[in-house]
């Protein structure tokens, strides 16, 4: 099968690896050459045309152009730079000459993980001299050419809103790990708050919903994942069936077992144990506030754990769960 230059350079478009915008941004280099007409490039137009594309875009609208929300591609660095006038425009060009290419420039003639096919097909280079564009390029239609250039721009958006999404959610993540860190302290031994946990559970695992009776190996476990929350406090702290925590693993429990935390720690406040204002203190002094900010807490948990929830037993049902049969807990929470 015989494929045209037009193929070839979507190849390189489409197959490219997604970690940055350096291919799509020197595609459209390129591109611009073609439109010129000009098949000797020196290394300084180059770098002028290579870094118009990035201060042009990030100058309207500064997304991120890469994948790894820790660093900032070498453009980006560059670009700020200039803008903080750290260095002139001058400069900015010369430091893209020198730093900006040495990826892009060998790794762009190539599609997936074929590196063979396409090299030196659409350009041969003198690294840090200038760049010799061949007739393969200059040959694909105008029209074409068009096209390319549209599906690069569309890529091109579409890659920063995906790293967008990526910086902000790591951003989002950092946030709440750090909020809760700082309120954190120093994880203690669980298991003497076996009993008191038990009795407002009404002697049921937490997590299947069966009797649990003199166990004296079922463990004390935070349902919210403690690497989140960091303390604790007895709000999120539940007994269960050793095996039924070990099929838990760390994974976010799904929203019923919040509900039935929630019932749970109704019951502790209703009963006025002594650790009553402990919740209290934690959660709040009514019983919508605690709700309210117990589902904060999940809502965080779920914007760092994902949604892939635990949803226990296939068989649970909140029916069949003797926890919500017992007097305890229709006495603080009501039937429902
Ligand atoms: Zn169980």
């Amino acid at each position: 099968m015989k494929f045209t230059n037009y193929d070839w350079a979507q190849a390189i478009l489409l197959y490219g690896l997604n970690a940055g915008t350096h291919k799509i941004a020197l595609f459209k280099t390129l591109a611009n050459f073609y439109t010129k007409k000009q098949s000797i490039v020196s290394w300084q137009d180059l770098s002028e045309q290579y870094f118009k594309i990035y201060n042009d875009r990030l100058k309207n609208n500064p997304r991120p152009q890469q994948s790894n929300p820790f660093r900032r591609s070498v453009q980006e660095t560059i670009f700020y730079k200039l803008q903080n006038n750290r260095i002139d425009y001058d400069q900015a060009i010369s430091e893209i000459g020198k730093d900006g290419f040495n990826d892009v420039i060998p790794r762009f003639q190539a599609f997936g993980k074929d590196k063979e096919t396409l090299k030196n097909y659409f350009y041969e280079y003198d690294f840090g001299k200038k760049l010799i564009l061949k007739d393969n390029l200059f040959d694909i239609p105008e029209k074409q050419m068009n096209s390319l250039f549209k599906e690069a721009e569309m890529k091109h958006n579409m890659l920063e809103g995906a790293y967008l999404i990526k910086r902000d959610n790591f951003k989002l993540e950092n946030d709440i790990r750090n909020i809760y860190l700082i309120k954190g302290y120093d994880r203690t031994d669980l298991s003497n708050q076996r009993d008191f946990l038990l009795a407002y559970q009404s002697n049921i695992c937490f997590l299947c919903g069966e009797e649990l009776f003199g166990d004296e190996t079922a463990p004390v476990e935070h349902l919210i994942q403690r690497d989140l929350l960091n303390h604790d406090e007895e709000w999120n702290l539940t007994v269960s069936h050793s095996l039924c925590n070990s099929s838990k693993l760390d994974s976010l429990v799904g929203p019923h077992y919040i509900e039935k935390l929630f019932c749970r720690n109704e019951n502790i406040i209703g009963s006025s144990h002594p650790w009553k204002a402990k919740i209290i203190a934690s959660l709040g002094s009514t019983k919508s506030l605690r709700r309210k900010n117990l589902m904060k807490h999940y809502e965080n948990a779920k914007q760092v754990y994902g949604r892939n929830y635990w949803m226990g037993d296939k068989k649970y049902n909140r029916e069949k769960d003797l926890f919500f049969k017992r007097f305890l807990t229709v006495l603080n929470n009501g039937t429902k």
